[in-house]
This record gives structure tokens, C-alpha cells and sequence, in this order.
């Protein structure tokens, strides 16, 4: 038997299954919209589907996803344990930034899945999902780039208490910065030890 809310999140998927909302529906394979658990109490949010996720329709598969995979091992957890989705739900061709129209017609799903799941934790993977969460919570002043801000933990005020939100680098940095590892792996351990 599902859940009332395992029920709204599988009513949520198939909608944003069939998005027609923005240009990306046209070049996408797959809508990529979010895996784990939705009672997790730590919620990641990655940028958008890149060419692997297109191909599979699922969430950090790639490269990106297994270097996510290591660090969640390395402090305990598994996929199992959280959630994880992206800004976009569709990949933006040769996996370009996001745009801001491409953002502001997504967004919503996102919206609800926060609504949903009801996170006590959010580690935004990456510049833009740091940007957009911490706008979204009312931290928009305390935005400033990934490498100043990676690793602390912002409280914002939310109606059932508060809500913790944590920069963290990208995986995907790892590729070409081989230094971001050691910070990646100190920030995951902080924010798996973080009482929620
Ligand atoms: N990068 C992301 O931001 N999200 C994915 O799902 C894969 C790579
Ligand atoms: Fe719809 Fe989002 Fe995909 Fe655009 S990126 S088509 S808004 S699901």
C-alpha cells in the first residue's frame, strides 16, 4: 500500500513525465525526475540531467553520480536514505547552463517535491542549486560563490520549524579539480552529523 504521500509524489512524476513546459521537451529522452526516499530527512539537489541521466532517466548516474556514490559511502549513507533531484527536470542540450525562462517554468515541480518530502536538510550540489535554494528560503543576501560558502549551514524558517541548507561543491568538479575531493568528503561527514 502506498502512502498518501508516496501516492502525490507518483501523481507529481507522471505529470512531469509528460511536461511540454519549456523548450527542453523537445530535445530531451527522458525527464529525469528525482530518486531516493521520500521520507528522507536529507534532500540533494543537483543542477540538470546530463547525457547519461537523458539516456536513463534517472538522477547523478554518470560520472558526476558515481563520485556522489563514493562520498555517500564513505560517510555512511546510501541513495536509499535520501532524496535527490535536480533544478531541471530535462537535459539542456550539450548540457549548456540552464536558462533563466528554463528555471522559471520548472521550478514548481521542484517546489512540490520540497513541499512533499519535507526535508530538515538540503545540500545544494553546485553553484545554481545554491543559488536557487537559498533564494527560495529567503537567503539571498548570504549568496556568494561555491568555494566562499561550501560546507556551512544556513537555517532558514520554515512553518514546521527550520530547514538547514548546505552548499556543497558539485561532483562533477572533482573531474577537473582534483583538490575538491578533501572538501567534498569534510563537508558530506558535517552534514551527515548535523542533528535533524
Ligand atoms: N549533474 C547534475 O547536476 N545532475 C545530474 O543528475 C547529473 C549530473
Ligand atoms: Fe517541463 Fe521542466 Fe522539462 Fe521544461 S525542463 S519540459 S519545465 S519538466
Amino acid at each position: 500500500m502506498l502512502t498518501e504521500k508516496q501516492n502525490k509524489f507518483e501523481q507529481l512524476a507522471k505529470k512531469v513525465c509528460k511536461c511540454q513546459k519549456c523548450a527542453l521537451a523537445a530535445t530531451r529522452l527522458n525527464v529525469v525526475f528525482g530518486e531516493g526516499s521520500v521520507s528522507a530527512s536529507i534532500l540533494f539537489i543537483g543542477e540538470a540531467p546530463g547525457a547519461t541521466e537523458d539516456a536513463s532517466g534517472k538522477p547523478f548516474c554518470g560520472r558526476a553520480g558515481k563520485i556522489l556514490d563514493q562520498l555517500l559511502l564513505k560517510v555512511g549513507m546510501s541513495r536509499k536514505d535520501i532524496y535527490i533531484a535536480n533544478i531541471l527536470k530535462c537535459r539542456p542540450p550539450g548540457n549548456r547552463n540552464p536558462k533563466g525562462e528554463e528555471i522559471d517554468a520548472c521550478k514548481q515541480y521542484l517546489d512540490q517535491q520540497i513541499g512533499l518530502i519535507k526535508p530538515k536538510i538540503i545540500g545544494c550540489l553546485g553553484n545554481f542549486s545554491t543559488k536557487w535554494v537559498m533564494e527560495k528560503f529567503g537567503l539571498k543576501n548570504k549568496v556568494q560563490g561555491i568555494s566562499k560558502i561550501h560546507g556551512q549551514v544556513f537555517i532558514a524558517p520554515v512553518s514546521q520549524g527550520s530547514i538547514k541548507i548546505v552548499p556543497l561543491y558539485h561532483p562533477a568538479v572533482v573531474v577537473y579539480n582534483a583538490n575538491t575531493i578533501s572538501a567534498l568528503e569534510e563537508d558530506f561527514n558535517m552534514l551527515k552529523n548535523i542533528p535533524r
